[in-house]
């Protein structure tokens, strides 16, 4: 075993000193379960706490309020290099319908219908923030140089927000980006993610008296019901890996007896590759065409968000995945057991399987509580099934994840049950743990050019040298600056 050149011990220690300020964050960010775009409270505690740390923080980036860069610079010495610039992504958006009750294995929301929590990600902005904090003081003794910028990314859930950042050239700068999810398992995968492409898709009729004068209306309802009876057949005919889903935002009324003189849909497109995912909209976009034609009504459709599939780094996940490691997995803290178990009873042994299967884990997890060891680095692609806008960063710099075990085995992600786990200790220790393989990352990319220059060459060859291509049309504005719908 080669002499580890980075002090993880005292990486350790850097990151413990500081567990009391970072899980209360977190915690705090729980409580304040913003809502996409609209998370200015938690983008402000995330500030406040990255000024404290000394980082230069620039706001209301790329149009968007809760968007935001903090950057701290170490070195460099007299006439020396500046070193890279690492990048940290992190989220604070929560989701909405998923109100919960911490610590309780029931399903008790705060607020009925309120938002929750369901996807760590008070924990994720949180953790990464911490990394940033950690491989910049570790940076700073050691006498080397580099940039280390934090991005506060809003929207994760169903808002893209990284996207409209990544158009706009906030990550073009960046050597290389770290981030991590909250997770039933600690490793660092590659990980497949799905492209994707959100638009909303509006019809116009004609309304009438649906019997006195039935043959004066043009069915606005017809249309939509028409354009997905359409979507449902071609299901038939699209790549058995791209998933297509939609939700009716306007039916046109709560009469049955007015002919319904508008509707709209809200379209999610998603393929494993970007351009697959486009080649599938167009296929969409003709089929509402269609059932405009039939139904005599206009059809219009307004892109709301995309993004891109993760191009995934081996050369830094198999770095990341060795750092956690040697780091080591806390076991789980005995004052969570009893909840833990609690929880663990709401699962069939299907959820537990598919937690299990979906994190590429050995199936002998599924009689494991929670993980207490640090997956292996397995080269072979794990489909997570959803999308994520991490995949925009991986198109323009070499991006990896972590995992950190913040959750029962079986957790399912957007899920009361996930909320619920959010505050408990297990949680901390696996954005703790997260925290710690990220900066131990850092570190090494700072310190090994040759590493830097083989995540730089694997990205090239996975991405063929193209430059970004965002998905997300010229026009479309990020949400927080459209007019208000109608
Ligand atoms: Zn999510």
């Amino acid at each position: 075993m080669r002499n580890d050149p980075i002090d993880l011990q005292q990486l350790d220690a850097r990151v413990e000193a500081k567990r009391p300020v970072y899980t209360a964050l977190a915690d705090k960010i729980w409580d304040l379960a913003e809502l996409r775009f609209n998370e200015h409270q938690s983008a402000k505690a995330q500030i406040e706490q990255l000024e404290a740390e000394g980082f230069t923080v620039t706001a209301g980036i790329a149009g968007i309020p809760t968007a935001f860069i903090a950057e701290s610079k170490v070195g460099p010495a007299e006439g020396g290099a500046k070193g890279p610039v690492i990048g940290f992504l992190g989220e604070f958006d929560a989701l909405s319908g998923l109100s919960q009750q911490a610590g309780v294995a029931e399903p008790m929301p705060i607020t009925a219908g309120g938002i929750g929590h369901g996807c760590g990600h008070n924990l994720l902005g949180t953790g990464a923030m911490l990394a940033a904090v950690a491989a910049r003081d570790a940076l700073k003794e050691s006498g080397a140089s580099a940039t280390i910028r934090y991005f506060g990314c809003p929207a994760e859930e169903g808002g893209s927000g990284k996207t409209f950042m990544a158009r706009e050239g906030v990550f073009h700068e960046l050597d290389v980006a770290i981030t991590w999810h909250a997770h039933a398992f600690n490793g660092a995968q590659h990980v497949a993610s799905l492209a994707n492409i959100q638009c909303y898709f509006r019809f116009v009729g004609k309304p009438s008296h649906a019997a006195g004068s039935p043959h004066l209306g043009r069915s606005a309802l017809d249309a939509a019901e028409l354009m997905n009876i359409g979507v449902n057949f071609l299901r038939e005919h699209m790549p058995s890996d791209c998933r297509v889903h939609y939700a009716f935002t306007d039916a046109g009324g709560t009469s049955p007896n007015v002919v319904q003189g508008t509707a709209e849909l809200l379209y999610l497109v998603r393929a494993p590759k970007v351009s697959q995912a486009l080649q599938l909209f167009e296929r969409v976009v003709a089929i509402a065409g269609g059932a405009a034609q039939m139904t005599e009504t206009k059809m219009s459709y307004e892109v709301d968000k995309a993004c891109s599939e993760i191009v995934p780094n081996n050369v830094l996940e198999r770095t990341l995945a060795g750092c956690m490691e040697r780091i080591g997995a806390p076991s789980m803290p005995e004052s969570g057991r009893a909840f833990a178990e609690q929880i663990r009873k709401t699962f069939t042994e299907e959820d537990i399987a598919s937690s299990v299967a979906n994190a590429a884990a050995p199936e002998e997890m599924a009689e494991a509580l929670v993980h207490e060891g640090v997956l292996p680095f397995n080269p072979s692609p794990v489909f997570i099934g959803g999308s994520t806008d991490v995949g925009d960063v991986s198109w323009i710099v070499p991006t990896v994840q972590a995992w950190g075990a913040c959750y029962t085995i079986g957790t399912p992600f957007h899920t009361w049950q996930m909320v619920a786990q959010g505050k408990e200790e297990l949680a901390h220790n696996g954005m703790m743990l997260a925290a710690k393989a990220m900066a131990a990352t850092a570190l090494e990319v700072a310190r090994d050019p040759e590493l830097l220059a083989a995540a730089k060459a694997e990205h090239k060859r996975r991405t063929g040298g193209k430059p970004y291509a965002c998905p997300i049309p010229e026009g479309v504005v990020p949400p927080p600056l459209r007019g208000k719908k109608a």
